[in-house]
């Protein structure tokens, strides 16, 4: 954040652009019929009819140039290529483990985990699950048990380390199901769904103690580390004068595997596998070019892999790696300065507003997040993703399994929006919390069976889109 001469903390942009993507803004009307094709789900819209895409920061970061000319260098071969041999000596550097396994992404990586470490009647504590991390331990007979304190998914809440793990939870988890039961204690960088919230290397040293004394293994979900390391570094006081890197290098040591999608911490595709551990590499090696592709390439390409070795250097960068946070920041405070209920304090990847407190008149069955969603993309353009009951599963009676939370992320991806689209962006949020009782809730329409919310089509329980864009067109004078 820079101080302005008003004393305002502003986060200035420490980049310049020289290249661009058109945008379009297109007329209100448009959008409606856009969301309807889409079965008012975002996930099935179009970039053509969105104006600021924070769907995701799943590669959609901004590359730096550095990264954008390594790919001019890229050695194309099937195996033994030189661009794979940087990219780990990279992750060697970064992560501080020496075998190293590629995976053409996060959830690539999941699956051999899963295959090889997760047995029927397995649990597997963590912090808090991931939709596709939870989707393959469910599918290999595990079980995913969210051992989080009670702040991790309070809406409003001052804990600097909402991410972290409850010990007393962890130790009666293990003497509950016993040592044999328990396949890994998963740890998720950042964790994405209650809002992005860090764990502390204090509550990590604790967790890596218990799970050395039983021999369990402990298993980083990488994806986020970087904003993690700068979270530790405002927010935990040992670590205030360290660096990032340091601090990055001290989180991998606890782990025993390592993995991440390099759409999230490279800016670029794929994924991979980091282990110092012999047997846990040859465990996991031959499943590589079974379901990714051979052990020097993994299912990317190799200027991905180029650019991967440069981003994941560029991870440790504390100008690079803190300007999503100062944004997400300035998105929040701003919105809970206006009253808008929205996750405290900010985290990473994006902006979390609570749907159930902005659509009190939209009952959970009738999915407010997948709602706020809907409407914010017909009022503004912008394309924010649903992360609650949607996201959610049904159980054996095919009844939903509410959401502890329904949230509505608006992801900023690295170094992609200006302050001023920011600006708009917020500016159409208080016109909605000004307007939310015209916003009504969804039912499905048509349901896949695995992690529906990606290609579901809902359907409004009313008119209450049209009455929306009406009231938009009444107030703004105009259809943008
Ligand atoms: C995105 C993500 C994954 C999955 O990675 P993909 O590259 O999208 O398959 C796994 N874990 C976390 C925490 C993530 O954010």
């Amino acid at each position: 954040m820079i101080r302005f001469g008003n004393g305002e903390q502003i986060p200035v942009e420490l980049h310049k652009v020289r290249v661009v993507q058109k945008l379009n803004l297109k007329p209100i009307e448009e959008r409606l019929e856009a969301i309807d094709k889409g079965g008012y789900n975002t996930f099935l819209l179009d970039t053509k009819d969105i104006f600021l895409d924070m769907l995701t920061d799943s590669g959609t970061n901004a590359m730096s140039d550095n990264q954008v000319s390594s790919m001019l260098q890229a050695d194309d071969a099937y195996s033994g290529s030189q661009s794979y041999y940087r990219m780990e000596s990279a992750l060697r550097e970064v992560f501080g483990k020496h075998y190293v396994l590629p995976a053409h992404q996060g959830r690539a990586a999941e699956n051999v985990i899963s295959k090889v470490f997760v047995k029927p009647g397995d649990v597997i504590p963590t912090n808090y699950h991931f939709t596709t991390t939870m989707a393959h331990i469910e599918i290999n007979g595990g079980k995913v048990l969210e051992i989080y304190g009670d702040e991790a998914i309070k809406i409003k809440s001052s804990h600097p380390f909402k991410g972290n793990i409850d010990i007393k939870k962890l130790n009666n988890v293990i003497s509950e199901y016993g040592v044999d039961r328990v396949a890994f204690i998963r740890l998720e960088a950042s964790t994405n769904l209650i809002g992005g919230q860090p764990f502390s290397l204090a509550n990590m040293r604790e967790v890596r103690d218990i799970a050395k004394k039983h021999g369990i293994m402990l298993v980083l979900d990488a994806s986020l580390i970087g904003e993690n390391a700068w979270f530790i570094k405002q927010r935990e006081e040992e670590y205030k004068n360290a660096h990032i890197k340091d601090i990055l290098l001290e989180m991998c040591r606890m782990a025993d595997l390592i993995y991440f999608s390099s759409r999230k911490v490279t800016s670029t595709r794929g994924g991979g596998i980091v282990t110092d551990d012999k047997n846990i590499y040859m465990k996991l090696r031959d499943l590589i070019p079974l379901y990714e592709g051979f052990l020097t390439y993994g299912g990317m390409s190799v200027r991905e892999i180029e650019a991967m070795a440069v981003g994941l250097y560029e991870t440790t960068d504390e100008t690079v790696i803190s300007q999503s946070p100062m944004f997400i920041k300035y998105a929040v405070d701003e919105l809970d300065k206006a009253g808008i209920p929205v996750v405290t304090p900010a985290g990473a990847l994006g902006c979390h507003i609570d749907a159930m407190g902005f659509l009190p008149n939209v009952p959970q069955e009738e999915y407010p997040a997948g709602a706020l969603a809907s409407a914010l993309f017909i009022i503004s353009g912008c394309r924010g993703m649903e992360r609650g009951t949607i996201s959610s599963v049904r159980d054996e009676n095919g009844k939903d399994i509410l959401a502890d939370m329904e949230l509505l992320r608006l992801a900023f991806p690295r170094r992609v929006f200006t302050l001023s689209q920011t600006l708009f962006l917020l500016d159409r949020i208080k016109w909605l919390y000004a307007n939310r009782e015209l916003v009504g809730g969804l039912k499905f329409v048509e349901e896949p069976p695995v992690l529906r919310f990606f290609m579901g089509r809902l359907a409004p329980l009313s008119n209450w889109p049209q009455k929306l864009a009406a009231k938009f067109r009444a107030d703004f004078g105009e259809s943008l």
